[in-house]
């Protein structure tokens, strides 16, 4: 029932307004998309600051939709979090990319990202236990990166001290843009901490603001143990930059964009040589 305008009950359903009705389609097709393998996984490579040595990659998810071509996340994991089915789809994601990475040669190590919603399931250690036992990747090669939304829910930093003591690396994504970085810094069992884009990007126009700000950021992490990634990094300026600030990794289309594995394989395989 529906108030309407002179304060009166209309007793009928509305019928789904368009967007819940594009939604709903969304939905079951992302679903399917799923089961017919129309996902894939993206990698974009990870370098060390000093030397741009290759370190590893993080698994970006893409959608090969039949029509439309390459789909990125930012269009269906929202409704993928909100409709659960992002548990089937991060059980898949780190299936795929420990397959992967236990390809590559040396210690190169992967990062997967896994939302609030996977810690939630009561599913997750047992997914990332499975994936590390059927690829057979040392537990050290894999990097959950997490956001510091899960701060919030006391069980979800009980199931990242389970998913540590599996020994995969933690990271905190994102890093500066949530309401609560410094708290979650504190609380979240991270080894790793990601320095939003946007800061990086503030890089570029010179300002002594920017500087100062990514400059606290690295100390800060610096006196916690914890190893900084820059990410988004774009120019040879700002590389120049985290540089003298001394972060430790860059991440970003300076290095590479994110590609199918296939694209990575002359790079690796000079380092196999
Ligand atoms: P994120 O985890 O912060 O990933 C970094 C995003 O920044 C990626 O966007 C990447 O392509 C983009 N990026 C990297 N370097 C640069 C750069 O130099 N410049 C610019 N402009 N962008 C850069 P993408 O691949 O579209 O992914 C967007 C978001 O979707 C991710 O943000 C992550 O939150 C989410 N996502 C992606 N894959 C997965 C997944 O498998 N599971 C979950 N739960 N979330 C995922
Ligand atoms: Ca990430
Ligand atoms: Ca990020
Ligand atoms: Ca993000």
């Amino acid at each position: 029932a529906k108030a309407s305008g002179r304060g009166q009950l209309q007793l009928y359903a509305p019928p789904l307004s368009a967007a819940a009705q594009q939604r709903s389609m969304a939905v079951q097709q992302l679903g399917l998309a799923l089961r017919r393998g129309e996902l894939e996984l993206y990698y974009q490579p990870q370098v060390r600051a000093t030397d741009t040595q290759l370190l590893g990659f993080e698994a970006l998810l893409r959608w090969r939709h039949p029509d439309q071509g390459i789909i990125a996340p930012a269009t269906f994991i929202t409704v993928a979090e909100e409709t659960g089915l992002i548990v089937p789809i991060g059980e898949w994601v780190l299936r795929a990319a420990c397959e992967q990475a236990a390809q590559w040669p040396g210690d190169l190590r992967i990062a997967v990202n896994l939302s609030a919603a996977q810690l939630r399931s009561g599913r997750i250690v047992e997914a990332v236990a499975d994936a590390l036992v059927r690829s057979g990747l040392p537990p050290h090669r894999l990097e959950l990166e997490v956001t510091e939304s899960v701060v919030v829910d006391e069980r979800s930093v009980e199931v990242l001290l389970q998913l540590k003591a599996l020994g995969a690396e933690l990271s905190l994504d994102d890093f500066g843009t949530g309401y609560s970085s410094l708290a979650s810094l504190s609380r979240l069992p991270v080894s790793r901490l990601k320095i939003d884009r946007s800061f990086i990007t503030a890089l570029d126009t010179g300002e002594e603001q920017a500087r100062a700000l990514v400059a606290a950021i690295v100390q800060l992490a610096k006196s916690l143990r914890l190893i900084t990634v820059a990410e988004g990094v774009e120019t040879a300026r700002q590389q120049a930059a985290v540089q003298e600030l001394e972060c430790e990794v860059i991440q970003g289309y300076l290095h590479g964009r994110p590609e199918p594995a296939e694209a990575w394989t002359p790079w690796l395989d000079e380092l196999r040589a």
